[in-house]
């Protein structure tokens, strides 16, 4: 057992659900799916995000990701040893009613793998969180664990693959196991969202794929800061991943960021 960084109670890594880590949407009664059906008749029967973001902390359907990432939480990079990890999959993060929605990828290995929370604890989150802040839509500038009182009330974080693998690459079996975690988020949050924001290319396509019924023919490409109508309410913008190579070689800088947050913010509404 080890102490969280903030709160100082000592956890298991993985973090057994409902122990007590902040924010874990689970109990210990919470029904673990085991396998690609079992994805899909749960997710297929849920109809509020807190239920969807339980279901999905405790999803053990994927064999090779489960292993990896409670292997992950055990064997823990250097700089974290003295840190429980959370070792979990990670559910979306944010509003439950949003008007915008942040498409990315999969956790990382040690930064929500170890938190417990999107884009918490790297870099990538790092400039993110910075960027959502200087946009007015989180409350804080620092996302370092899931006890550090961020919060925002317009925005949600989602993403296609909730457990960290291994190169940062899922299977194509992997992507498709966890895809109905993501549509059944979708529909929770379409009545709400305004805008989506897709984080590279691949959360382009999947973000065609989430709003699959409003994409106009033929399909939109992705580019940073390209801006593709899906029907009369909803937005879909490019914005390149802030990793640790876009933003270390300039391809993305935080003025882009900024440019991208800004422009989310106005077309959902909550800028003039
Ligand atoms: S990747 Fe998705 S479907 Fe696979 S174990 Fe993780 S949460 Fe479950």
């Amino acid at each position: 057992m080890l102490d969280h960084p903030r709160t100082g109670q000592p956890f298991e890594s993985p973090v057994p659900p409902g122990s007590g880590w902040p924010g874990d949407p689970a109990t210990p009664a919470t029904p673990q799916a085991l396998d690609a059906a079992q994805v899909a008749q749960l997710a297929g029967q849920t109809n509020s995000i807190e239920e969807l973001d339980a279901l999905i902390s405790v999803c053990r359907a994927c064999p090779r990701l489960v292993a990896w990432r409670e292997d992950v939480a055990v064997t823990k990079r250097k700089s974290f040893a003295d840190q429980p990890y959370w070792g979990r999959p990670v559910p979306g993060w944010g509003s439950a009613t949003p008007r915008i929605v942040i498409v990315g990828l999969a956790p990382a290995a040690n930064g929500a793998n170890r938190t417990g929370r999107m884009f918490t604890g790297d870099r990538s989150g790092d400039q993110l969180y910075a960027a959502l802040y200087r946009a007015g839509l989180v409350n804080q500038p620092t996302s370092v664990d899931a006890a550090d009182g961020l919060h925002t009330n317009d925005i949600r974080i989602v993403a296609p693959v909730r457990c960290a693998p291994p190169d940062n690459k899922p299977t194509t079996v992997e992507r498709n196991t966890c895809a109905p975690w993501l549509d059944a988020e979708w529909r929770l949050l379409a009545p709400h969202a305004r805008v989506l924001v897709a984080l590279g290319g691949f959360a382009w396509q999947v973000a065609l794929r989430m709003a699959a019924e409003r994409v106009p023919k033929p399909k939109p490409k992705f580019g940073h800061g390209v801006v593709a109508e899906l029907g009369t309410d909803l937005r879909l913008i490019g914005c390149y991943h802030p990793s640790q190579q876009n933003m270390f070689t300039g391809r993305l800088t935080p003025a882009m960021l900024d440019d991208i947050f800004g422009r989310a913010a106005l077309i959902a509404g909550l800028r003039d």
